[in-house]
């Protein structure tokens, strides 16, 4: 036994001096049987399991150990409006969700609109040349957001990368629905305008093969599936795409159009995406798309530690809006905190009425509940500016009458009244507020900023909190002083 075990390990070691004497290992190891792309699209800054999904922390476990594992053949994507939705992300205009796409290996980015909610700079000086900014070390893509009726690209977005993985060069190509400028506020989607994705695509995917050695074309979007997966199922040749990515619809979704894989993985960090490729002599044989959830792999159990220790390091920094200010006095529903938000933006600015939206306020209060800063960003998680101005009475009744919250008067169709909304309202196409509306004044504030003020004073005055009080401003008067407004236009 022993014997055959010496002759077996000098047997080995021969054959592997020789073998690192005569074949260039590396050459082996660049020939890869797989390409990994994994993907997450619209995480909304769900950094912590607080908001349904696995957390960061516990993803990125997965997803470090897989790319440390397969460095040469693994891919990370992010399908767009990673960085909005949360205290954590918002507060430090997604910073940190930026430093922990890093840690975890994401290669590139695709643009989402969410991304234009504070100003498209607040979130490209992540990529471009900003000595002030964290400056990210993935891409960050779309091909198709250009100034309004010229062909550039803002800075910091590029329209492809490429990428070397299993011996094969990738090329990735970014876009963003079509048409979702509407679902960015007016002011801050500016001077930019998204293009059709599809053509856009196709040529660049045909560049890419042509004139980039790309052997394989991804497709990363920030789009839903239907018509642009169809449309783009259609490309022949070099401008075929081999996996599209899409987002923004929130599904958890996998299609093959013919040979060509599109996955959709939810939202909020809940799903991993993964694409696999087979691949034979730089070939693809096949791709399977999979979406795995924290019951796939015992790796999703665990939370990084370098991960937890950016989500921790930014916490600290914002734990002061996590203790309690104050106490709830009875049960305050949405609709009852709908109706107060109405009330403070007809308040603060002198109008004759406020409106805000009840898709706009996302929770309630318990009797009892203890009410913090944090708490009332859950309940007003939108960074609204408030805007007033002067519009026809049938205008505001129609807002009156669509599942909006007023703080109502007697409204007469055909006299002008004092408007005070939230911008969301305020430039939603779905009403024509905008459009007839004169005298329009952005002011410096958010409905957010309001909402804490006036807790703040309910607690320093009263000690308790309840909307059904009268709307008193109380020391935050001077604030919102309706002679001295702000002009945006
Ligand atoms: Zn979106």
């Amino acid at each position: 036994m022993r014997n055959l075990l010496f002759v077996t390990t000098l047997f080995l070691t021969v054959f592997l001096l020789i073998g690192c004497e005569d074949t260039p290992a590396e050459e082996e190891h660049d020939t890869h049987d797989t390409l990994d792309i994994y993907y997450m699209n619209d995480l909304h800054g769900a950094l912590t399991p607080d908001e349904g999904g696995m957390g960061m922390a516990r993803a990125g476990n997965f997803l470090i150990d897989e790319k440390e594992q397969n460095p040469d053949s693994t891919l990370i994507l992010a399908g767009g409006d990673m960085l909005q939705g949360t205290l954590i992300s918002n507060h430090f205009y997604g910073e940190n969700t930026t430093k922990i796409m890093d840690k975890v290996g994401f290669d590139a980015a695709a643009v989402g609109n969410h991304e234009f909610d504070w100003g498209l700079e607040k979130v490209t000086r992540y990529y471009t040349d900003n000595a002030d900014a964290y400056q990210a070390e993935h891409d960050f893509l779309a091909a198709n957001i250009v100034y309004e009726g010229t062909d550039t690209i803002p800075e910091g977005i590029e329209p492809y990368a490429m990428y070397e993985r299993s011996g094969l060069n990738i090329g990735i190509i970014g876009a963003i629905g079509y048409g979702l400028e509407s679902s960015i506020l007016a002011p801050m989607v500016e001077d930019c305008e998204f293009k059709d994705p599809v053509p856009i695509a196709e040529e660049k995917a045909e560049y890419l093969r042509s004139e980039k050695g790309a052997d394989i074309v991804l497709l990363l979007t920030h789009a839903g599936p239907d018509d642009l997966n169809t449309r783009v199922s259609f490309f022949e040749e070099e401008a075929r795409i081999d996996a599209i990515f899409n987002g923004h619809t929130h599904q958890e979704r996998i299609d093959y159009l013919g040979d060509m894989p599109a996955i959709e993985s939810g939202s909020n960090a809940e799903l991993i995406g993964h694409v696999q490729f087979t691949l034979e002599d730089g070939e693809i044989q096949n791709a399977v798309a999979n979406n795995l959830d924290e019951n796939d792999d015992s790796r999703f159990d665990t939370p990084h530690p370098d991960v937890t220790a950016i989500i921790d390091d930014y916490r600290q920094e914002i734990d002061h809006l996590f203790d309690p200010v104050t106490q709830a006095d009875g049960n305050q529903e949405r609709w009852h905190l709908a109706d107060w938000m109405a009330r403070i933006m007809k308040k603060s600015t002198d109008a004759d009425v406020g409106i805000h939206n009840y898709g706009g306020t996302r929770d309630n209060i318990s009797d009892g509940d203890d009410l913090s800063i944090a708490k009332l960003y859950d309940i007003f998680p939108f960074d609204n500016p408030v805007v007033t101005s002067e519009a026809p009475g049938h205008i505001i009744q129609d807002l009156m009458d669509s599942n909006n919250y007023a703080a109502k008067v007697d409204i007469d169709p055909d006299e002008t009244y004092k408007i005070a909304t939230n911008n969301y309202i305020f430039h939603n196409e779905r009403n024509s507020l905008e459009a007839l509306s004169e005298n329009i004044i952005h002011k410096e504030f958010e409905m957010f900023e309001l909402a804490v003020g006036i807790l703040d004073w309910k607690a320093d005055t009263y000690g308790r909190f309840d909307t059904t009080d009268a709307i008193d401003l109380g020391y935050y008067d001077t604030w919102f002083d309706p002679e001295d407004p702000l002009e945006i236009e």
